[in-house]
């Protein structure tokens, strides 16, 4: 196996793992539905999307970064910026990328559709971080290849920024508690699971703020940032309004959901 297939897997693995047994010695909410069969669904669509991906864009982001060094195609393949510099900045744009994406997800009904199906998840734990449609995540790599065209990124910084967003999403989607002290101070870098499970809320207003997977900066700066859930952590309900039921924990029904007329949603 090549050493950045290595890198990505132990590190989704070394996260998931330190997560769930954060989450079995301290819990944030109890759980509302069986985890044994929202595992089974959440980590169904990770194999999913890993196939989907494989067969929709071979070549992936980090192949087309390499291309754009080859070719000097883009903006940092065209000036002479330090190595480090180019990969910092790289990192934080594709950042702002992926925040601006999940605003649009949000926004265009027909997105929605498609990104509805990670908000339907009735409980939040480190699972509900990989709960992406198929759709999204190709969706998510034709818009990430371009930014990467576009700004010319380093292959290493894709890589590194690809590892980052999978443990920052696994982390954020937690069920684990965080002293409050501790989650104010890790806010002014990282977006914590108590920020992003706002974020998860039933109420749309809630739904429709937080949508920082990684830096909490975007947030602030566009004013989409919510402090505290109105009906607190405990009590907030999670998931979407319309399917507090059996469905969300169904592998099939979670696949067909943003092509269901809203009657049958
Ligand atoms: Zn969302
Ligand atoms: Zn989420």
């Amino acid at each position: 196996m090549p050493m950045e297939a290595t890198v990505r897997l132990a590190s989704f693995l070394g996260v998931l793992m330190v997560m769930s047994i954060w989450e079995y010695w301290a819990p944030r909410r109890s759980l509302t539905v069986s985890k044994l069969r929202r595992w089974f669904c959440n980590l169904c669509v990770v194999f999913i999307d890993s196939f989907v991906l494989r067969l929709a864009a071979p070549i992936a982001a980090v192949g087309v970064a390499a291309l754009a060094q080859q070719h000097h195609w883009g903006l940092f393949n065209q000036v002479s910026l330090p190595r480090v510099l180019t990969f910092g900045i790289a990192i934080v744009v594709l950042d702002l990328a992926v925040y601006l994406q999940h605003v649009l997800f949000h926004a265009v009904p027909i997105l929605w559709r498609v990104h509805r199906m990670h908000h339907t998840d009735r409980d939040l734990d480190a699972t509900s971080g990989l709960r992406f449609h198929p759709i999204e995540i190709v969706l998510s790599m034709l818009i990430k290849v371009a930014v990467v065209l576009l700004i010319g990124a380093p292959p290493e910084a894709v890589i590194a920024f690809e590892v980052l967003l999978n443990a920052t999403s696994i982390f954020n989607h937690g069920n684990v508690y965080i002293p409050r002290a501790v989650d104010r101070a890790l806010r002014c870098i990282l977006v914590t699971p108590d920020m992003h499970r706002i974020h998860h809320s039933i109420e749309r207003k809630e739904t429709d703020s937080n949508f920082g997977f990684n830096l909490p900066w975007w947030d602030r700066l566009f004013g989409t940032y919510r402090a505290e859930p109105e009906k607190g952590h405990e009590r907030m309900v999670i998931g979407q309004r319309d399917c507090q039921d059996e469905r969300p924990q169904r592998l099939g029904w979670i696949l067909r959901s943003p092509f269901l007329s809203r009657k049958d949603f």
